[in-house]
């Protein structure tokens, strides 16, 4: 095999674990936390305490209301009881019973509202949840799978880094430095060579550079300075 043969075969694995390596970082960069799971997860967090303080709300409000009940019976019972004989009296009673009894029943009216705002919450925190679940499931999945990419593609680069040692081994070291600093330098160190032109640059080579490149000598493009290879 010619030295600008094994050099592209060089190249040809040097792309190809190039390419591998860019999809191992990109599926590494995709394990770990979850934006959508921990947006949500604090979304979640939120509508249970707004629901924990209704249900404060709530039980406050049924005490309120048992308050106001227990000095309604009380003063209906002095009321009704036979005890008051005054007019005047009586008749402040009787507006005190008015009063609690309204006051008792603007504070149902409240405790009403209250309930049915500590339903709404119930049913969204029990949405989320759910939502919450599917995202957790989903996600779980898709980690695995990605760890299964990333075991994968370790798996085949280990296998072309070897491939690579083995070929580069039997290039003449000379051959590899050059070929090394034209990677860096251009990205392709070597240049296919087809009907005449050298597709690193797009130039007729002149016959002479031709011919030697036909005859497996290492020879560079004269306009771009690649490796001529000849397939
Ligand atoms: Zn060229």
């Amino acid at each position: 095999m010619s030295a600008a043969k094994q050099l592209y075969e060089l190249q040809e694995l040097d792309l190809e674990i190039e390419s591998q390596e860019q999809a191992l970082s990109q599926a590494t960069s995709q394990l770990g936390e979850s934006q959508a799971v921990l947006k949500l997860q604090s979304q979640l967090q939120a509508e249970q305490r707004r629901l924990e303080e209704l249900r404060r709300k709530q039980h406050s409000a049924e005490w309120e209301i048992e308050g106001v009940s227990t000095k309604l019976s009380t003063a209906e019972e002095t009321l009704y009881s036979g005890q008051v004989k005054n007019p005047k009296e009586l008749a402040n009673l009787q507006h005190e019973v008015e009063m609690f009894k309204a006051k008792r029943s603007q504070m149902e009216d409240k405790a009403l509202e209250i309930m049915e705002q500590v339903e709404l919450a119930e049913s969204a925190v029990a949405k989320t949840n759910k939502q919450l679940e599917t995202l957790k499931s989903e996600w779980q999945r898709q980690q695995q799978a990605l760890s299964e990419t990333v075991a994968r593609l370790k798996a085949v680069l280990s296998d072309l880094g070897h491939k690579r040692q083995l070929l580069s081994a039997e290039i003449p070291p000379q051959a590899v430095e050059l070929y090394q600093g034209l990677r860096k330098e251009r990205g392709t160190a070597v240049a296919r060579v087809e009907q005449g032109i050298c597709r690193g640059c797009r130039i007729s080579l002149p016959t002479t550079e031709l011919q030697q490149a036909r005859s497996g000598n290492l020879i560079r493009c004269s306009s771009c300075g690649r490796i001529l290879f000849l397939a």
